[in-house]
């Protein structure tokens, strides 16, 4: 495999570093947990957008654009990294956020992510939950094409085989790191939502003999949809580098029990999550995506789904900046009681 003949740019600090998780190990009674700290890939907070926009960006710049469109959530993390390599790039960036929430809360719907994406100088516009957002992307850029522009689309989360090539590059890093250190990784668990994480994880490692399984923990959709999503486009990334058939379906696997209500709505889980790995590992999750997806790591270890005598690395994927767009989740006082 090589990826080296993909157009890339480097915006990215890695290695990112692979750490343990000493007392959140020791509290939970084992497996041994690992974090994989893609929250600190270095632009504007950082997450995991940031290695597939190394691919995507690159290619928009091949294809002499100008401008870049991209869509997602209103906090949504991809739109930000998306809107921060824009800036550095000095390309104009056009940014189509669906209300998937409903929220008309201050701070979700102006505060965290969305003001980033505005400081980065992005051009900001909402659309209701439920708009097919694919297609008013494409209305979008008709008309900036009109006005003589040369728009670039990028699609939600950044996932198509292009931008999963961050992914496939990440599982060669995480194997490189893990047998540097003598670690016998036996599951990456990661929140998973457009897919194109896992599909590249699932693509990488298969790619390199297929010992390290991946389980994503869903956000959004149910457990069938969300793996035939990223098989599908594990597929697609597979013969995007030339590489055939190697992934299968079994490779594949998803567990959505932690998503709750709904995508970007808090749970219980997850409050009780982003609290504890705050203050045991004084690591900063977020709401929407790695909350959920430690909220599935701890309940599943706690359910005894991973050996004692193993290790296991969590893939934390970013997202703190949507901590602000969240305030009142956490049933947090304002004030302590002082001691008198
Ligand atoms: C986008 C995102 C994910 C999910 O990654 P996908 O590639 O879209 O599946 C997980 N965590 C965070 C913080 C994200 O922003």
């Amino acid at each position: 495999m090589n990826l080296a003949r993909f157009p890339r740019l480097s915006f990215a600090h890695l290695p990112t570093p692979l750490e343990p998780m000493k007392r959140l190990t020791e509290f939970l009674g084992g497996p041994r947990l690992w974090i994989k700290r893609d929250d600190c890939t270095g632009l504007s907070t950082g997450g995991n957008k940031t290695r597939k926009l190394e691919f995507l960006m690159a290619d928009a710049l091949g294809q002499g654009a100008d401008t870049i469109l991209t869509q997602g959530a209103t906090q949504s993390n991809h739109a930000r990294q998306t809107a921060a390599i824009a800036a550095r790039l000095g390309l104009d960036c056009h940014l189509l956020l669906e209300d998937r929430t409903g929220s008309n809360d201050e701070n979700y719907n102006f505060n965290g992510n969305v003001l980033i994406d505005r400081l980065h100088g992005a051009t900001v516009s909402k659309r209701p939950g439920g708009a097919d957002m694919q297609a008013e992307m494409e209305k979008l850029a008709d008309q900036l094409r009109r006005e003589g522009k040369k728009p670039y689309l990028i699609p939600g989360g950044g996932s198509n085989p292009v931008g999963a090539l961050g992914y496939v590059n990440a599982a060669l890093e995480i194997v490189y790191q893990a047998t540097a250190i003598g670690l016998n990784i036996s599951t990456v668990v990661h929140a998973t939502g457009s897919a194109g994480t896992q599909a590249g994880l699932v693509t990488g490692f298969k790619a390199l003999g297929g010992q390290v399984p991946v389980l994503g923990i869903g956000v959004r959709a149910p457990r069938e949809k969300q793996e035939a999503n990223v098989f599908d486009l594990a597929r697609r990334t597979a013969d995007h580098i030339g590489l055939g058939d190697i992934v299968e379906r079994s490779d594949v696997a998803a567990n959505c029990d932690y998503v709750g209500p709904g995508y970007g709505l808090p749970t219980p889980g997850m409050v009780d999550a982003v609290t504890l790995l705050a203050r045991m590992e004084g690591i900063l999750l977020d709401p929407v995506y790695s909350g959920k997806g430690m909220d599935g790591l701890i309940d599943l270890v706690r359910k005894g789904r991973f050996e004692k005598d193993s290790d296991i690395v969590f893939l934390h994927t970013g997202g703190s900046a949507a901590l602000f767009g969240y305030p009142d989740a956490f049933g947090l006082p304002l004030y302590d009681q002082q001691a008198q």
